[in-house]
Parts: C-alpha cells; sequence; structure tokens
C-alpha cells in the first residue's frame, strides 16, 4: 500500500483472461464499490456478475493474517489446521532461506520446485522465475497456466515460431463468422461474448457456430452447433483443411511464406466429411453445412480455450485449427485470426517472464545456449541457467513421492483441487520434506497440506501488471491496506532469496521489478539489426521488445515523459508517478502478423481409440441402495453404477475453486451445490431423479482413453475421491457423457446442502 492514489482507482479484475478494466470507488468510511472502466479497451465500462461482485469479496473473512506452522500430517488427517503455531515474518523468512539452502546442499539443487499460478501479477512472476531459475540454479517451476495454456503456448511456438497471439479482441466484433471450439464463451468470457453480440446485434448477418459436446449457453446465440464426440477435434479439422483446399481456398500469397504445407495436406487428404461425420458422431449435413460456413467466411475468427488446450492432445487441437487458418491466410488480420482465450487474468504474463518449466523468461528459449546466456548474464547468476526441461505440474507428485523433489513452494494456487490426479499431490505433499504455501484464504485446501503458510497480499492489496487475453498489459492496483501481516508475493520471494545470501533482489516496490522485466525484453536487442553489439544473436521475434510498447504507453500521458529517462542503452527507468499513471497497452503493437509460419501434420487418434459414446457406456448396471433423505433420494456408491464420461467446466458465476467468489452471497445464487447433469437417457439407466443426489468415484479404464495416457484402475482411486453431486436432467448433454462444475471441493461443502 504505497501508492497514493485517489478514489475512483483504476484497477483489473483479478478472475478470467479478459482482464476488465475496474473503477474502485471508496467512501469516507471506507466502503469500496465497483463499476466498470469505462475507459479500458477491454471492456469499455461493462463487468460481468463476477466482476460486479468483487466488493463482496474484500472481507476479513476467510484470509490468511499471520504466517504460521502448522502439523501437516495431522491436519491433512483432521481437515482443518491443527497445531499451529504463529510465528514472525523476520523468524520464519530466515527459517525457509535456511531450510532452503539446506536443502540444496543435501539433497542438490534439482530437489526444490516452485509452482506458481496464473493469479499472481508478472512481478511475482518475475522474481519466482528469476529466484529458481537464475540462483538456484533449476527449471523446476511451472505454472497451473500449465493445466490451461500450455497446448496454446506449444501450438503458437510450432506454427508462428514463437508464442504470439495474432489477433485482438476488436476481431470479435469485426469478423463476418466467429467460431468457437471448446469454450463456453457466454459464461467464461462473458465481456468478450457480449461484445461479439452486440456487434451481431448491429449486422445480422454475422454468424456464430459452436463446436462443444455438449449444448451450453453459448449455444442459444448460436447459428450452428455441433456436438461433436469429446475429443474428436482434429478429425473435424483434419476434414476441414482437406475441404478447404478441394474448394480451393487457399490463399496463394500467404501459403509463399508458409512452410510445411504439402504434409499437412497429405495428413488431412482421407478426412472425407462422410468419414469425420462418423468419428465425431453428428450427421455429414452438419459437418458440410460447417465447413461451407469457413470456406466462405474470409473473415473468420477461431477462438478456443479449455476444451482445446486441457487435452492430452491439446496442442495438435491447437495446430488443427490453426492449420485451416493459415491456408485461408486469415491470420492476424483485422476479423480473420486464430484467437486462444486465456483462463486466468495473468495466464499471458506468466508466460512473457517465462514462469514454465520449458520456457525461459522474455520469450527467449530455454534450448537456446545463447539465450540462457543472454539471460543469466543480465541477471548476473552465479552460474550457467541449467538447459534441461524443469518438472511440469503434472509430473511434480510423482517428482515428490520418488524424491526428486525434497521441497515444493507453492504460490496462488489450489493444486490439491485443481491438479489432475490429485489426491496423488495431496499424498505426495503429505511426504514432501518442506511444503510452503503463499495464499490469502483459509479456505485453500492446499493451504492444510503446508508445513509453513504464508499471508500474502489478495486483490485489493497488492499491486504490479497483468496481461490479458489480446496481450494488453494492465495496472493492477491496491486500494487498501493489506490485511494483517499479508504481504505482496515478490516480496516474500525477494526477502527469502537475500536470506539466502543472492544478490539481485534488493526490491523496494513493484515498480522495480517490472523496470527489471521491461530491461530485459530490451537488453541486446536492438530491432534494426540480428546481431547484438556483442555479437551474440538475440532471438528476434515479434514478441521480443516491450520496451517501445512501454514507452508509447507512458507517453501518451501528458506528463509524464518527465518521469521516464533512459538510464543507459537498452535499460528504461520508470518513476513511480508514471508507473502509477501506465495505461493498458500491447505488446507487440496493436496487431501482430506472423510470418515464416508452419504447418503441423496431424494424425487424429485412431477411431478405435474414442469411446463410443451411444453404446460402450450404457453397458453398465444401474445404481442401488436408495435412501430417502426428506424430498430427494441419495444414492450411495455402487460397484454397478454407471459409467460417464465427466466433462467438466465453470459456472458462469463462480472462479476456480471458490475461494473468493464463494464469498459473494449473490454469486452463489446461480448454482450454491455441485450438479451432476446427465442426459435423461442415463438418468433413466441410473434410476434418478432431477434433484436426488448421487455418489461419484473416478473410473480408469483403457477403452475410455482417447489418448497415450497410461491405463489407471478403480485401485488406484482413495475413497477420498468420492464426491456428492446432486442431478440436473438434460439433453443439452449426449448421452454417456456428463457435465460437472470444476469448482467445489471439500473445502467448500459447507455450501452443499447434502442429505436435506
Ligand atoms: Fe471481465 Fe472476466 Fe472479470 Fe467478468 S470475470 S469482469 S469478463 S475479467
Amino acid at each position: 500500500y504505497t501508492e497514493d492514489l485517489i478514489s475512483p482507482i483504476r484497477t483489473t479484475c483479478p478472475y478470467c483472461g479478459v482482464g476488465c478494466g475496474v473503477l474502485a470507488n471508496i467512501d469516507e468510511a471506507g466502503v469500496v464499490s465497483v463499476t466498470g472502466d469505462p475507459e479500458h479497451p477491454a471492456n469499455f465500462g461493462k463487468l460481468c456478475s463476477k466482476g460486479s461482485a468483487l466488493a463482496q469479496t474484500l472481507g476479513t473473512e476467510r484470509r490468511l493474517t499471520q504466517p504460521y506452522y502448522q502439523n501437516k500430517q495431522r491436519t491433512i488427517a483432521k481437515g482443518q489446521p491443527t497445531d499451529t503455531q504463529p510465528v514472525e515474518w523476520e523468524a520464519v523468512l530466515d527459517d525457509i532461506a535456511s531450510r532452503l539452502n539446506n536443502t540444496i546442499v543435501t539433497h542438490g539443487r534439482d530437489s526444490v520446485m516452485f509452482y506458481v499460478s496464473g493469479q499472481l501479477l508478472t512481478e511475482d512472476y518475475y522474481v519466482a522465475n528469476k529466484f529458481i531459475k537464475g540462483f538456484i540454479g533449476n527449471n523446476n517451476i511451472d505454472s497451473n497456466s500449465r493445466l490451461c495454456m500450455s497446448s496454446a503456448v506449444a501450438g503458437h511456438k510450432r506454427a508462428f515460431g514463437a508464442d504470439l497471439v495474432p489477433s485482438n479482441y476488436e476481431d470479435l466484433e469485426s469478423c463476418d463468422l466467429l467460431v468457437l471450439v471448446g469454450s463456453n464463451m457466454a459464461w467464461c468470457h462473458p465481456i468478450l461474448f457480449g461484445r461479439f453480440l452486440a456487434a451481431k446485434k448491429r449486422d445480422p448477418n454475422k454468424k456464430l457456430i459452436v463446436i462443444d459436446p455438449r449444448r451450453t449457453d453459448s449455444c442459444e446465440f448460436a447459428d450452428l452447433h455441433l456436438p461433436i464426440a469429446v475429443g474428436t477435434d482434429t478429425h473435424l479439422y483434419n476434414g476441414l483443411l482437406h475441404y478447404l483446399e478441394q474448394e480451393g481456398c487457399g490463399n496463394k500469397d500467404y501459403l509463399k511464406q508458409c512452410h510445411d504445407v504439402k504434409p499437412a495436406l497429405e495428413a488431412a487428404k482421407t478426412w472425407t466429411i462422410d468419414k469425420v461425420a462418423t468419428a465425431c458422431g453428428i450427421s455429414a449435413d452438419l459437418v458440410q453445412e460447417f465447413y461451407a460456413l469457413v470456406a466462405a467466411n474470409d473473415k473468420t475468427v477461431t477462438a478456443f480455450s479449455m476444451g482445446v488446450n486441457q487435452s492430452a492432445s491439446g496442442t495438435d487441437k491447437v495446430n488443427a485449427i490453426i492449420n485451416t487458418h493459415l491456408y485461408t491466410g486469415r491470420v492476424g488480420r483485422v476479423g480473420a485470426s486464430p484467437f486462444s482465450l486465456t483462463g486466468q487474468p495473468n495466464a499471458m504474463g506468466g508466460r512473457e517472464v517465462g514462469a514454465l518449466a520449458n520456457l525461459l523468461a522474455a520469450h527467449l528459449d530455454l534450448d537456446n545456449e545463447q539465450h540462457r546466456h543472454l539471460v543469466a548474464d543480465f541477471w548476473q547468476a552465479p552460474q550457467p541457467l541449467a538447459a534441461e526441461v524443469g518438472v511440469k505440474a503434472c509430473d511434480a507428485a510423482d517428482a515428490i513421492l520418488d524424491g526428486r523433489i525434497k521441497a515444493i513452494w507453492i504460490m496462488a494456487t489450489n493444486p490439491v483441487v485443481s491438479l489432475p490426479e490429485a489426491d496423488k499431490f495431496r499424498r505426495a505433499l503429505a511426504t514432501c520434506d518442506l511444503v510452503i504455501v503463499s495464499d490469502c484464504s483459509v479456505d485453500s485446501d492446499t493451504v492444510k497440506c503446508a508445513d509453513i503458510v504464508l499471508p500474502a497480499q489478495g486483490w485489493g492489496e497488492k499491486s504490479g501488471t497483468v496481461t490479458n487475453s489480446e496481450r494488453r498489459i494492465s495496472r493492477q492496483r491496491a486500494l487498501m491496506p493489506a490485511l494483517g501481516q499479508a504481504k505482496p508475493d515478490w516480496w516474500i520471494l525477494s526477502q527469502v532469496a537475500k536470506r539466502m545470501g543472492l544478490a539481485g533482489f534488493d526490491y523496494q516496490h513493484a515498480r522495480d521489478i517490472f523496470n527489471e522485466h521491461i530491461a530485459l525484453t530490451a537488453y541486446r536487442n536492438d530491432t534494426s539489426q540480428d546481431v547484438s553489439e556483442n555479437n551474440q544473436p538475440r532471438h528476434l521475434n515479434l514478441a521480443k521488445d516491450l520496451s517501445p510498447m512501454v514507452v508509447g504507453a507512458i507517453a501518451s500521458i501528458e506528463e509524464s515523459p518527465n518521469h521516464l529517462k533512459q538510464q543507459n542503452k537498452n535499460v528504461f527507468s520508470f518513476s513511480h508517478d508514471a508507473y502509477d499513471v501506465m495505461t493498458p497497452f500491447q505488446w507487440g503493437g496493436a496487431r501482430i502478423t506472423p510470418s515464416k509460419t508452419k504447418f503441423i501434420a496431424i494424425t487424429p487418434p485412431s477411431h478405435a481409440s474414442i469411446p463410443n459414446r451411444h453404446t460402450q457406456r450404457l453397458s453398465s448396471k444401474s445404481a442401488h441402495s436408495k435412501k430417502n433423505n426428506g424430498s430427494h433420494t441419495f444414492h450411495q456408491d455402487s460397484s454397478g453404477a454407471l459409467d460417464l464420461r465427466l466433462i467438466t467446466g465453470r459456472l458462469r458465476d463462480q472462479w476456480h475453486t471458490m475461494t473468493r467468489t464463494g464469498l459473494a452471497p449473490q454469486l452463489n445464487q446461480h448454482e450454491s451445490v455441485p450438479t451432476l447433469t446427465v442426459h435423461p437417457n442415463d438418468a433413466k439407466q441410473l434410476g434418478v431423479d432431477q434433484g436426488d443426489y448421487v455418489q461419484l468415484r473416478p473410473c480408469y479404464e483403457k477403452n475410455l482413453s482417447i489418448n497415450s495416457q497410461p491405463p489407471r484402475t478403480v485401485a488406484s482411486t482413495t475413497t477420498n475421491s468420492q464426491v456428492l453431486a446432486q442431478v440436473a436432467i438434460s439433453d443439452s448433454m449426449s448421452a454417456g457423457d456428463a457435465f460437472m462444475p470444476m469448482h467445489w471441493s471439500n473445502a467448500f461443502a459447507r455450501f452443499a446442502r447434502v442429505g436435506t
């Protein structure tokens, strides 16, 4: 709380990747109210239900306010903090530094891991990445963005040579055809959906197509819905590429600068409309209609989200989509581009500073020795940066259980709920020598698995920058003093680093870190040359240099040039005031058009490996052991339970594991209990009615696997894996598929009316 700001304060919403601008008004009594920022280019004054309720989440309830130790074994067993021992910051920071140093001495540099989050601000992300990659000396840092965005990152790098998003929000308004793939935009990116709908209202000729196994709210506004079988996106898009070739839709000029067109067309050529229809479980007429609409509309935007990214074959899905845009030259043009919609408020900021186990800072390449040397040189790191890809999020449990990771620091994320095989991760934390968790909420289930709990500042208290889905960097600003002893994540990290004897972490303000981040993007990165001053080539790509963008943003503010000084070549520094008044701006400029792009030949999963949703999973017995509990029927777990493919996703009014949105009464009214939505045929098979409760347990079977994941058995799960859900019956689901929101966890059982 260092900024001298006057109400209303301009900040950004901490939820989804739209990154809406928020005006926070604080009255004389200190009561906060929020409205949309009419000047923010993402939302122009509008907020969705979650953003509108932000002020309701600012109370002291359920906040962590003091560092403490706890007996994690007993806490895990009891489900609530047990044998806790408050500790002062000075003492706990010293202790963490000492224990991390001892871990490194005893078990080596690779025995430490950070698990970070798209909820962190870019400045937090930057310090975490620098700390572990530059100074601890390994790449064992991964973000929960691994779960939502890593497929898009890899797909972009394969196609464009860099992780860049060649689209802007305006494209959603200027396109003639918007195709949503694996995205319930109406609920998950509602402000963007509203922008498209407003444009469609002005021009009813605009078309919307939704590709999703279930009929979501987005479909209510769609001209066409393709309810394809789960896992068949690559079949559909290989068929589209083949169709576009057959129809002569290739953009000859654009294709001249593309590589590997032929292998991709060759891989796609067997995917006739009939074959695609069979694979996807939809009619050939529907496939034909979709293909014809894409072929006819030069101004097509394909927006994709978690339904594409969160898959073991997610990268192929991304590239199958991008292939069709490359073929038609619809990339980075007004109203014509593929568009990856990020889930979290700062997934993009994490990518910019390289906070994944296989990325380097500033969009440089981890597998490039010169890039590693450049970053190490800039950081004045004590040793060369490690070349090996670090432990990724989904491998972290195994790395802990087999003894490779002895100390893990988890920041601003709740992986014992959100990771795949979350129970395994919880078991791993129970065995790990040192688990540090920095969070702002008592309700994070992961807090209960920590040896040391650190109170971090939350939205409204912390200050820094975030980057939204269209590469727009905005300030998030503090509105109020931090509660209790809560501290910024960057401060906690740098205090520990300094106590470990590491140089380069003497930051006083988030601005200092932003300056360094910008300076790194500019370091030996003279945009007029391919070779730096000491003859070390810097990989020049479109994402390379933030500094001119920042200069532009600052210069747009009347008094700001006085605050900007160029200290030396390629190093910029912003005064406190200039950082405070920074207006939203896009890195890479307003329009990115990738050149020298590359097609990827896609081989869809074999049809045999995709479950036949209409027959295979209806063969199980119906549930049994009914017990009447008042107005609803309760179905106990049964070995004869029906097998359903579970699709997960967000609700309109909740965010992640509800540690913040769960505090807003109005948001809990949308859906107050976890529901399992099933097709009427499946409800009949189960013998359940609307509103009944069912008990669920994971059932991993080889014949249900659509990818190369190793088969797992029911025996590998624990009784903790069982969850209760209330049945909702809807023909929005295909028979054999079930949908359940991702939000609820044990910590929020209090919101469920189980047994009433
Ligand atoms: Fe905007 Fe997303 Fe926040 Fe809603 S949740 S106000 S769409 S940033």
